[in-house]
């Protein structure tokens, strides 16, 4: 549904919750086809006004007009007219695009589906951009894949973006629907906990009542999601951004529609279906590298100075260093020639076998990037160098970490995203900020060593210090992080006496079982291994016995009480005795 519409059943929500009769407004709503029995007969088992609203605002431009002509027919008319104003148009002028191909329509389309917004400052690429949509139409009669495969940095996902912003994208190819996942490098239970992500919020997006338990394996998410797009979502578009592994490609080669970006041009050939390709094959070519430096400092591509044609030739068009030297300029536009020499050291030089990429120009503008911010902030962009690779955080981490108000952290963030230092995702409410591989890249080959060791045990005791022996449970943005990662940063940081007692504490795996499924905890038990059975015990082996037997319980919701299955285990097993005392505990108080 438009946003104006949204917020206009929003803002007269409690007015139409308390005047409006649902029963008959809902005949004709079926009869225009916008809702059907079913959802009917769940409204009618509840509070009906606010159950109705509660539907409607999931659905589309034509329910808001059928739930608009339901009053007029049922004379409300007071009631018609608020709504009046905010009507949706779906007539043919309506959805005429504008000159860029993309309408309302569209843009609801694309947000609803997590497709990231332009970068703020952004040129068009006509010629690749037409490549990947003709692509893209070949996708139109049946499933397939479109690889968009190149450098890192080389504007992949940024086009991947782009070439959906279109009208006819949308509206021809596919009516049901654009769905952006952000992959990366991930291990399966990180990939297992996307996909049930996506999963939930496809369900969701239909049915908010539907509580389907999250599929708890690979194969059994592989099938809901099979279902869902087959069934629920047909002729829609997953964009998978950033594969590296062809295992993970296997979990999608369900006869759908796929958009993937990957720097590794032949994963699709472990898949079936039919393949198209577009290959992104450097940066940007030189006018459209002055372009983004001219938007930058608003001037006119021609009135560059000489010194403009240099910098985009020594960073090979990378639109990502151009961005960081543009954002540069914009503040110091007479440093033409001090950032192009700076780009020209080579001081930070390494040897990457791994990559063909230049990342030379890259360390220089970073360097040169960081250089400028305030002493106190170049300390706090460090302190990224912990984070995950392809992992988004909210500002309240970070708060948490720098011991800031949330206020100043947002200030210091909107800086570092003004300098291209930092992406920010305002889809999402917390927004979610996150570093470009490369970025983090040259972060921790700066702080390799004991700077790192340092930098996570910073991580850690700035949360023991937050949460004393409370830990966040409030599955929000932020305590998602902090269950998810808590166990990683004491690893890295070298405190194992820590990471073993946070393990093997009923608490934390009852915390985490609920949070994040079992999947996750059973992932670290195999990862931090090593480091906990130089303890010489057995709890690893108990807790993850505990953990596979009952694996499908903790998958339940309601949450099953964690200290009632675990009394279940051997007497002799850690486990068992820790829910034993908490019994006796709970027993004492009463
Ligand atoms: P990749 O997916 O290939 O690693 P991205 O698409 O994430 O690269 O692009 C990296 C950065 O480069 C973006 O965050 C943005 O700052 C910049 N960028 C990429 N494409 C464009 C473009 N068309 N116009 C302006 N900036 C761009």
């Amino acid at each position: 549904m438009e946003e104006g519409a949204r917020s206009c059943l929003l803002r007269f929500r409690h007015r139409l919750e308390q005047d409006i009769k649902p029963s008959y407004l809902m005949d004709h709503m079926i009869s225009d086809g916008v809702i059907n029995v079913d959802e009917e007969e769940r409204i009618r088992t509840q509070d009906q006004a606010v159950a109705l609203l509660e539907l409607l605002l999931r659905k589309d431009n034509r329910a808001y007009i059928s739930f608009y002509n339901a009053l007029v027919k049922e004379t409300y008319d007071d009631l018609a007219n608020l709504l009046y104003d905010d009507l949706p148009q779906i007539s043919a002028n309506a959805h005429k695009s504008s000159s860029d191909g993309w309408t309302p329509h569209v843009q609801m389309v694309l947000s609803e589906g997590g497709v990231p917004q332009r970068p703020v400052v952004f040129v068009s690429r006509p010629e690749l951009l037409n490549r990947v949509r003709e692509r893209l139409y070949r996708l139109q009669k049946e499933p397939g894949w479109v690889t968009v495969f190149g450098m890192a940095g080389s504007g992949k996902s940024v086009l991947a973006a782009e070439a959906v912003r279109h009208q006819g994208i949308i509206e021809e190819c596919f009516p049901g629907g654009v769905h952006w996942l952000s992959i990366g490098q991930l291990d399966k239970p990180d990939l297992l906990v996307k996909i049930q992500s996506l999963c939930f919020r496809l369900e969701q997006s239909l049915d908010s009542q539907s509580l389907h338990r999250p599929p708890n394996s690979l194969d059994e998410a592989k099938e809901r999601l099979r279902f869902l797009m087959l069934r629920r979502y047909p002729r829609s578009l997953l964009i998978l951004d950033d594969i590296w592994d062809s295992t993970v490609l296997k979990v999608f080669d369900i006869q759908c529609r796929i958009l993937l970006t990957t720097r590794n041009r032949s994963l699709t050939d472990s898949v079936s279906g039919a393949k198209y390709e577009v290959e992104v094959a450097s940066g940007l070519d030189e006018n459209k590298g002055l372009e983004i430096l001219a938007l930058y400092t608003k001037t006119n591509p021609q009135g560059l100075p000489e010194e403009a044609r240099s910098i985009v030739r020594e960073c090979k068009g990378s639109p990502l260093v151009v961005s960081l030297i543009g954002a540069l300029l914009k503040e110091k536009p007479n440093r033409w020639r001090y950032y192009l020499c700076q780009l020209q050291q080579k001081q930070f030089k390494r040897i990457r076998k791994s990559s063909s990429y230049d990342y030379d120009a890259l360390d220089q503008a970073m360097a040169a990037s960081i250089e400028v911010l305030p002493d106190e902030h170049q300390e706090l962009y460090k302190d990224l160098t912990v984070l995950e690779k392809d992992i988004k955080i909210p500002a309240k981490v970070l708060s948490i970490l720098w011991d800031l108000e949330p206020e100043e952290v947002e200030d210091i963030l909107e800086e570092f995203v003004n300098k291209s230092l930092l992406f920010v995702d305002s889809h999402n409410k917390p927004y979610l900020y996150y570093l470009h591989d490369l970025q983090l890249d040259f972060l921790v080959e700066q702080n390799r060593t004991q700077l790192e060791v340092d930098l996570h045990t910073k991580v850690v005791r700035q949360y023991q210090q937050h949460y004393r022996d409370d830990p966040p449970t409030s599955g929000d943005e932020e305590c998602l992080y902090w269950i998810r990662f808590l166990t990683y940063h004491m690893a890295r940081a070298n405190l194992s006496q820590e990471l073993y007692s946070l393990m093997f504490s009923l608490d934390w795996v009852s915390i985490k079982a609920q949070i994040m499924g079992p999947a996750h905890l059973i992932n670290d038990y195999v990862e931090y291994g090593p480091i906990l059975d130089k303890e010489g015990r057995c709890d690893n082996y108990q807790f993850q016995e505990f953990l596979s037997l009952n694996g499908h319980q903790l998958e339940q919701r309601p949450f099953p009480d964690v200290v009632q299955l675990a009394l279940s285990q051997p007497p002799t097993s850690e486990v068992y005795r820790q829910a034993l005392l908490q019994a006796q505990d709970r027993a004492s108080k009463g």
